[in-house]
């Protein structure tokens, strides 16, 4: 665990120290659970957003993106249900005086039930070897089956008191399995109460004139509401999805993991209308989909697992998370939610707007289904940039660190730099860069000594360094060295776009996919 924590400590720390993420109004000793995206961060939450887009926009035909205002009409979330049911339960402890959700406090304890059974799981792998049978010694095993059992009866006993409102039993069943801040280690809890997360604010001049409004929490109502619209300006026949990235806003009760958790975020949805019927069906295909493009980022396919819900939220008939393994284990990293026909539903009913498809083929209306994928752009940066971060020891015995990010996602694709600050090799490597940056973001770096000079790029991610050296001056060749190998071939200053370009291009890598 002290070792987790060491890990994440030199992620925030890495980030701010190389220009990725600053606390917001840090000389006011920052807002809490606000971050803002450096020079550097900025640029790889951007090349996440276009992988994301190409993967979803450009490569289905049947899939159109838009861009929707944060502010939306009151009544979109009355129909939505956030006004009523957006609330997260939670509990206070009396002596440390710290908030908690009830609902993660629970969840952690069941999760380590989790891992004790996964631990007997592969201490019997390291025992029976090739022969081992999974499924059979989760079912026959006591101990692993006492431990799965009860992890699902707390699971399913939280559900149904958050589900029917029945808040005491929550805290009850915090009481019986003993539940301690993990603070304090005091298990003098408060009752558990419901908070709605939603920001409000007010549009309008005057006090008696103003108008009530919501920060939007999730981005998928501007794509409902839109619908129509939509449909019918692109003449979009079902199935067909509509895209959309941007931010949103939750007052979040507990926000102490970096970026994971903030207060101001950024999502990344796709609502994909279906005929009735056939959610399930693009249910499991999207589960599916979203996970390979997940995969095709080679972080490894271990860090990732599916977690299908317990508790639905109020519009949804199945949910599945894609969960990853943060630097503080599994968590949450995207959605899949069959979200039936709720939405377009209730603001049916409270625009008093039709909002069904004329289906030519069989020559009805209907109110399409929706089957939704949710990804926090945030929490894909922090996987990808926790994954990426390595300290290695080399050969030699010294060390590096090195962001090890995937070359379509990293920032600066290559620093360009002069072996020594003169004979005409700034200027050699100034004409590189003016030919590579029609096609790339490239760096330059003429300060300290080279080999200084690698090891502050690679720390930054960056997936290739290039030195202009006297030869360059006789044979217009350079040195290219690649990050991760560390190896360096001699090429011709003519074939480095292409070097780069193969490595680098959103094209072979969606191709994985
Ligand atoms: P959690 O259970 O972690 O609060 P959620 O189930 O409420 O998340 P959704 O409403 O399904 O999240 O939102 C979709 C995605 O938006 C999540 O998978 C996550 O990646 C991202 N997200 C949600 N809340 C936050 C937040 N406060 N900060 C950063 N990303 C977030």
């Amino acid at each position: 665990m002290a070792k987790q924590e060491d890990l994440f400590k030199n992620v925030v720390s890495h980030a701010k120290e190389y220009g990725y993420i600053f606390q917001s109004s840090e000389i006011y000793d920052g807002l809490s659970a606000v971050y803002d995206y450096a020079q550097n961060g900025v640029e790889l939450k951007k090349n996440i957003r276009d992988y994301w887009w190409k993967s979803m926009v450009q490569m289905h035909e049947n899939i159109v993106g838009i861009d929707a205002a944060i502010f939306m009409h009151p009544t979109t979330w009355k129909a939505s249900g956030h006004v009523d049911a957006f609330n997260d339960p939670l509990i206070d402890n009396k002596d440390s005086k710290k908030r908690y959700r009830a609902d993660v406090l629970i969840e952690d304890y069941a999760e380590k039930l989790n891992q004790k059974a996964q631990k007997e799981i592969e201490k019997a792998r390291g025992r029976f070897g090739e022969a081992f049978d999974e499924e059979q010694f989760v079912t026959t095993n006591e101990r692993v089956k006492g431990y799965l059992d009860q992890k699902n009866a707390i699971l399913q006993r939280m559900a149904r008191g958050l589900e029917s409102g029945d808040l005491a039993d929550v805290k009850a069943l915090i009481e019986e399995l003993e539940i301690a801040c993990p603070d304090s280690g005091s298990k003098n809890w408060t009752e558990v109460r419901q908070f709605n997360l939603m920001f409000g604010t007010k549009l309008g001049a005057s006090a008696d004139t103003a108008m009530d409004l919501y920060l939007r929490p999730e981005t998928a109502q501007g794509i409902f509401v839109n619908f129509l619209n939509v449909q019918k300006t692109g003449r979009m026949k079902i199935p067909f999805g509509i895209a959309q990235t941007g931010k949103a806003f939750r007052n979040e009760i507990v926000a102490r993991q970096f970026i994971f958790r903030m207060r101001e975020f950024e999502q990344m949805e796709m609502q994909f209308f279906v005929k009735p019927g056939e959610e399930m069906k693009y249910y499991e295909y999207w589960k599916e989909t979203r996970l390979k493009w997940h995969l095709s980022l080679g972080l490894g396919k271990e860090n990732y697992r599916f977690h299908d819900h317990e508790k639905l939220a109020h519009y949804a008939n199945a949910a599945a998370d894609i969960e990853f393994n943060f630097p503080f284990g599994f968590k949450e990293l995207e959605g899949i939610h069959s979200r039936t026909d709720f939405d377009l539903k209730a603001h049916e009913e409270f625009s008093g707007k039709k909002m069904q498809y004329f289906d030519t083929e069989e020559n009805k209306n209907y109110t399409p289904y929706v089957v939704e994928t949710s990804v926090g752009l945030d929490r894909m940066f922090l996987a990808v940039f926790s994954n990426s971060l390595k300290e290695e020891t080399l050969e030699d015995g010294s060390t590096r660190t090195v962001l090890q990010l995937p070359s379509v996602l990293a920032p600066t694709k290559a620093a360009v730099l002069p072996l020594i600050k003169r004979d005409g090799l700034p200027e050699l490597a100034k004409e590189i860069i003016e030919d590579l940056k029609w096609d790339f973001n490239v760096a330059y770096d003429e300060k300290d000594a080279v080999g200084r000079r690698y090891r502050r790029q690679d720390a930054l991610g960056t997936p290739f360094c290039i030195t202009v050296d006297h030869q360059t001056l006789e044979d217009k060749t350079v040195t290219i060295r690649h990050r991760d190998s560390m190896q360096q071939d001699r090429v011709a200053i003519a074939d480095l776009r292409k070097i780069i370009s193969e490595d680098v291009s959103m094209r072979n890598w969606l191709m994985k996919m």
